[in-house]
């Protein structure tokens, strides 16, 4: 089954390629992150997460949208279910237009993020462009994918992504 994985980070995807992948699962990337400020810090998660997906045999791609136009798209920085909605809307477009058989997401790896809310955006992603989710409870790797990051000398993020986080995960 090939999958389109939304990865939003490198740390983040360790795990779970490695989890979808012992599923038989035929991985490919996508970083789609427009929420994350400001660009400097988007380019160091893009390069870390593509110096390690090299590493890794993922092929894998990255897509932007303005900062400014996530901002719109999710009315203030903070809503995290608009924020989950608008990356996964897209994933799930172009994993229906590329032919891909599901799609899943590496925000599923964070005990940080809100898990119910990432499987709402999930499931209404997937009934608009009518093509399957992948849902897997990947927290218990959370861990193991912090120890992998650490193992392969990755940049670490201390925010989520949006001036708002800043403060902390
Ligand atoms: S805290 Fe994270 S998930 Fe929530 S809006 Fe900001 S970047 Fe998006």
């Amino acid at each position: 089954m090939r999958l389109l994985l939304h990865s939003c980070c490198g740390p983040c995807t360790t795990f779970p390629l490695h989890f979808f992948r012992a599923q038989g699962f035929l991985v490919d990337g996508l970083f789609f992150n427009p929420n994350i400020y400001p660009d400097e810090e988007g380019e160091k998660r893009w390069l870390t997460y593509q110096q390690w997906a090299n590493q890794a045999g993922l092929r894998t791609r990255r897509i932007e949208m303005p900062y400014e136009q996530w901002v719109k798209a999710v009315s203030k920085p903070g809503q995290c279910r608009q924020c989950y909605y608008v990356r996964l809307e897209r994933t799930a477009q172009i994993a229906k237009a590329e032919g891909y058989d599901g799609f899943s997401t590496t925000l599923l790896v964070s005990p940080y993020q809100d898990h119910q809310g990432i499987l709402i955006a999930m499931e209404r992603a997937s009934r608009e462009h009518n093509i399957p989710y992948v849902y897997r409870d990947l927290r218990p790797g959370y861990r193991r994918s912090r120890q992998m990051a650490r193992g392969n000398h990755m940049y670490m993020q201390k925010y989520c992504g949006c001036e708002f986080s800043m403060g902390g995960e």
